[in-house]
């Protein structure tokens, strides 16, 4: 997925600078409304003026559930990154996936697409044939680090990935590991994705590193996070130093669904526009060029024009 704003504000981001000793509350963040595709909104819930990331996590779109029956549903055009990892996931739904290395697959609820950009990548997605009416997913990137940043672009789908059970929840391991269970995943930096199921009424402890950081999203339902309610629309930012993470369920719901990031506090300067994830104006702006003059490569297949890329801002982009 993309973001597809016209205008991109760049976003200079420096690394967190947190209060000392304070680090068992929760800081409940909202989401902002985007846009991507034919008017599907989005809820942007990373990057934050007040938390640019999360371990390594850069960005974190929620969508959904939408009715995609009718008209063509979601569609994003060809596009380009670098300097970034996309983690695409789906509660509900069927997107197809085509890149500049040739790569065409469906994106399943439950299986991860995970397309590492490094120097650099295109790609579109779209609604595919198919498709059951209900469209419901996060959209993720992850910041590679300085040392692995312009490595090959590559693609990978993985549909087994490890589910935990215990008593009537359920932790899917998306990303990193989860007693003892290993997402295949390849990332750069230690971090954490996890998919968590619980029932409802019933209080769910989560075990987490404690040189990890963490954010819980809800999916749908809502629970108590660290004395704070997390609800749709909403993140809950929680500092390092906590060994376990609580979860109370609000409400009479059958299960409560939420997704939990989690990684090592990021400290390298992020310079993000548009689909970039660089370190210097003058890359962002090489990366711009390089799209406009075709250097990315071909999405092929792809029922419609690419994505021109918006004009870079007045103000010359630089990282704080
Ligand atoms: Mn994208």
């Amino acid at each position: 997925m993309s973001n597809l704003d016209p205008a991109p504000e760049a976003i200079a981001l420096m690394p967190d600078v947190g209060l000392p000793g304070i680090h068992s509350a929760a800081d409940v963040l909202e989401a902002r409304k985007a846009a991507i595709g034919d008017g599907t909104e989005v809820r942007r819930l990373l990057p934050q003026r007040t938390l640019r990331t999360v371990g390594a996590w850069c960005f974190l779109d929620h969508y959904g559930p939408d009715d995609v029956s009718i008209g063509s549903g979601m569609r994003v055009p060809p596009h380009p990154h670098i300097g970034l990892q996309t983690v695409s996931w789906l509660f509900e739904g069927l997107v197809l996936h085509r890149d500049s290395l040739g790569s065409r697959q469906l994106i399943r609820p439950g299986e991860l697409n995970l397309m590492t950009a490094g120097q650099g990548i295109a790609h579109s997605e779209e609604s595919a044939a198919g498709r059951p009416a209900a469209l419901h997913g996060l959209q993720l990137w992850i910041a590679l680090p300085e040392q692995d940043r312009f490595i090959e672009p590559r693609f990978a789908q993985h549909a087994d990935l490890p589910v935990v059970r215990e008593g009537g929840a359920q932790v899917t391991v998306v990303i990193g590991e989860h007693r003892g269970e290993r997402s295949p995943a390849e990332v750069f930096t230690p971090l954490a994705g996890l998919e968590v199921a619980v029932p409802g009424g019933d209080d769910f402890v989560l075990p987490v590193r404690e040189d990890f950081e963490h954010a819980v999203i809800a999916v749908d339902g809502s629970a108590v996070v660290a004395g704070a309610l997390v609800a749709p629309g909403l993140l809950a930012h929680l500092g390092a130093g906590l060994s376990e993470i609580r979860l109370s369920p609000a409400g009479g719901r059958r299960h409560a669904r939420f997704f939990v990031l989690g990684g090592a506090p990021f400290g390298e300067r992020l310079l993000m526009w548009w689909n970039f994830v660089g370190r210097s104006g003058q890359e962002i702006a090489h990366a711009r060029e390089d799209w406009v003059a075709g250097r990315f490569g071909d999405v092929r297949g792809y029922p419609g024009e690419p994505l021109a890329a918006p004009p870079l801002p007045s103000i010359p982009l630089k990282p704080r």
